[in-house]
């Protein structure tokens, strides 16, 4: 039985302030669930002082993006040894504005897997189409190269720890949400390549989110769905709405 996973991606929003007590405000509301998995993403500027804030607390921190190389001459970037010296659970790789504004490709998504894999901390991967991708009919095609891509020398014995987040890039801050039939189709769909590549009990023990547009009016239909995990939120994951998006999991 997998278990729900529910991650909220503050994306460049909230300040350090802000931040400290949004996640104060969600702490009190979401201390008992523990039915569910809870990770917020915040900002690399808020990421150690939300960590503090939510030392001995059931919901756990996740960067929203790292760098492939150990450490030297990568102005502006972070590396996950640095995530993992303050303790980060998460971190999302390949986000469809990451790809599409600093064009992050398939082959740095990979990288950074496996880097995160060394240091232990669980890659959200993020895969999806976009509109005209879904119009022409190639976005199963699409998603499929995505998942090969990223999985690349990925022993089999890692996937268990990985989360992959279908995110088709046309239902992102769109208030559009994929139907919750479309997303289990595509969920479903990525656990057929999973086992394809590896087989068919390792492809069942991934876990596999839906994204796009998850507000407290969907969530619960999308995650009643056999082959959704839970959700990665943006937009109202910035807000005391995510609280209840968290309780539709239960
Ligand atoms: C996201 O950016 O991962 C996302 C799903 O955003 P939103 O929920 O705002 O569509």
């Amino acid at each position: 039985m997998r278990k729900k996973i529910i991650i909220g991606n503050w994306k460049m929003n909230n300040t350090l302030s802000e931040s400290i007590s949004f996640i104060q405000a969600l702490k009190k509301n979401l201390e008992n669930i523990l039915q569910v998995d809870i990770a917020v993403c915040p900002s690399y500027i808020s990421l150690n002082s939300v960590k503090e804030e939510l030392s001995s607390s059931n919901i756990k921190v996740g960067a929203q993006n790292v760098y492939f190389e150990d450490k030297g001459a990568y102005t502006g970037e972070i590396s996950a040894e640095m995530l993992k010296d303050i303790d980060i659970d998460y971190c999302i790789i390949g986000h469809s504005e990451r790809r599409q504004y600093f064009k992050e490709t398939d082959y740095d998504v990979n990288k950074k897997l496996i880097k995160l894999l060394e240091y232990e901390i669980t890659p959200v991967v993020c895969v999806g189409e976009n509109i005209s991708q879904r119009e022409s009919n190639t976005h199963f095609s699409i998603v499929k190269e995505q998942i090969v891509q990223a999985l690349n020398n990925i022993n089999s014995k890692h996937i268990s720890s990985i989360v992959i987040a279908y995110e088709p890039i046309w239902a992102i801050g769109t208030g559009i949400t994929a139907t919750a039939e479309q997303a289990e189709e595509m969920c479903n769909y990525i656990r057929n390549v999973v086992s394809s590549l590896y087989n068919k009990e390792i492809a069942d023990s991934i876990r596999i989110q839906y994204g796009g547009s998850v507000n407290s009016n969907n969530a619960r239909e999308i995650l009643m769905m056999p082959n959704i995990d839970g959700a990665l939120v943006g937009g109202a994951s910035l807000k005391e709405e995510f609280i209840d998006i968290v309780n539709s999991a239960i």
